[in-house]
């Protein structure tokens, strides 16, 4: 199976050369020409499996380029169980309607992991398939999580370096933390004063710049990245909604064939973006809930068909949800409307920083989606709520999730059973689900910790409670500006 850009462009890939390059040189994002279908059957044998294997049997449908064993290998060292204790994608059916997939039972606590503990191993397949001999250079602008998995996932990985640029103000003291003191010798970590999109903009402008790639391209390098925009990080997400069906046909939740109603928090459209693409593949997937918090560009864009960045934005207790550039809506808009379209809705958005769907486009995506916001108050009740009546611990951008999904259902009538995506620990957020939960909030984040593990007496995640041991290698403080990021990208490479 070949890949093409979600631009106009005859340009047509492997799986590993998309994977390698992260962004089509015109521009566009990485797709597959066509989609693979699993049929009944199929999905009747990946009931039978364990994650790893339905992971990679899935992978397998789109990867065409790597062999069924090495994805099976790359799954298996992927999602072990040291790395994923409890299980990668354990779903817990919270009521008789609402079963919730908790992704964030990896190394940093977030649904991240789950593309980003396997991303590397592909990337290392893909330099070995492309004969590349440079190192890749990968840069991540992250909104929190991203860069912390990122980091995880490619510390001491051989032939790749990586450099991680965070908002300053934009993420939890938790997050930054797990940055500051992230280990290995091949990675760096800069704030950046701003908010994501500063950050991310950065990013892409490095990316898109040539004398960039040359100048990089003499230290024997060549960039490449981690962010969702790469089809590495979107592909093995696309597993776990699999994964999540199967489960709940093994429970007896779902009949085999039934449709399953998915509810993902969301930010860049990614995680979302990948239960449609399993949808659109054969997955019996019936309407999908984008789920927003009070940065609700999505939800606007859902009811009204147009996507207006000019709009405050807002700090929220959900913060990789901070997001008024969803990247991997041009996807969406490549399936829907084709190459041409997106490219002028793109461009309409790098000039004016909006873009209006015609009624048949809005009306064909409305098919498949409906868009929810949660404010602030929302989602404090809802975490609250959810433990007073499920003793059932979730963080804000679960909160956000679960929300949408009970909006959704009291408002449509629709009474299919829903799965709604939890995205990461409570303890990652754990001032802010303290103050949902009406306790005490103790001003040293470890103390929050503790806090939180005596109230709810669950344990607090190991990777978490190391931190403290750890010292700060990265300083935070030290943010730069966002012009300057070149310059350290530079300083960092030629070092
Ligand atoms: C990244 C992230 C999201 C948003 O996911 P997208 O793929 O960007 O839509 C939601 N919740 C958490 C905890 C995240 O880390």
């Amino acid at each position: 199976m070949l890949y093409r850009s979600t631009r106009p462009s005859a340009e047509r890939v492997s799986a590993a050369e998309a994977i390698k390059t992260g962004l089509a040189s015109n521009g566009g994002l990485y797709m597959p020409e066509q989609l693979p279908v699993f049929d009944t059957d199929s999905l009747r044998a990946l009931c039978g499996m364990s994650y790893e294997e339905r992971a990679a049997e899935v992978l397998s449908r789109y990867l065409t380029d790597y062999t069924r064993q090495e994805l099976l290998d790359d799954c298996a060292a992927a999602y072990s169980d040291a790395r994923f204790p409890g299980g990668a994608a354990p779903v817990y059916a919270l009521d008789d309607s609402i079963s919730v997939l908790e992704l964030w039972h990896g190394p940093t606590c977030a649904f991240k992991d789950m593309a980003l503990q396997l991303m590397p191993r592909l990337l290392s397949g893909a330099l070995k398939k492309t004969g590349e001999q440079r190192t890749a250079f990968i840069l991540v602008a992250t909104s929190g999580d991203t860069g912390k998995a990122a980091l995880e996932g490619y510390r001491d990985a051989e032939q790749v370096r990586m450099m991680v640029f965070y908002p300053v103000d934009g993420v939890s003291r938790i997050q930054k933390l797990q940055m500051a003191t992230q280990e290995g010798g091949n990675v760096a970590v800069q704030s950046v004063v701003g908010n994501f999109d500063d950050a991310q903009t950065g990013v892409k402008k490095i990316f898109s710049d040539r004398a960039a790639a040359e100048r990089l391209a003499r230290s024997g390098c060549f960039f490449s990245s981690a962010n969702s925009i790469n089809w590495g990080r979107l592909a093995p997400q696309i597993a776990y909604y699999f994964s999540a069906y199967c489960d709940m046909v093994n429970t007896g939740c779902l009949r085999l064939g039934d449709p399953l109603n998915v509810c993902v928090p969301t930010g860049n459209f990614g995680n979302i973006f990948a239960a449609y693409l399993a949808k659109r593949s054969g997955l019996p997937i019936g309407r999908l809930i984008c789920a927003s918090n009070v940065n609700n560009i999505l939800t606007d864009f859902l009811r009204t068909g147009v996507y207006d960045r000019n709009r405050p934005f807002h700090t929220t207790m959900s913060p990789s949800m901070d997001i008024l550039i969803s990247s991997n809506l041009e996807r969406l808009l490549y399936l829907c409307a084709g190459s041409e379209k997106t490219a002028a809705f793109m461009e309409q958005l790098r000039t004016t920083g909006r873009y209006s769907l015609d009624e048949p486009l809005l009306e064909e995506i409305r098919r498949d989606f409906s868009g929810y916001f949660c404010s602030e108050e929302q989602t404090a009740r809802t975490i609250r709520e959810t433990y007073e009546q499920h003793h059932y611990l979730i963080d804000p951008h679960t909160a956000v999730g679960l929300h949408c999904a009970q909006r959704y259902i009291t408002e449509s009538g629709d009474t299919r059973p829903m799965l709604t995506v939890s995205t990461a620990s409570a303890y990652k957020f754990s001032p802010s689900v303290l103050r949902a939960l009406g306790a005490d909030i103790p001003a040293d984040e470890f103390d929050c910790l503790d806090a939180l593990s005596r109230l709810t007496g669950t344990p607090i995640p190991a990777s978490l409670a190391s931190l403290k041991q750890k010292a700060i290698r990265f300083d935070p403080e030290k943010a730069i500006k966002a012009d300057a990021m070149p310059d350290v990208v530079f300083a960092e490479a030629e070092r």
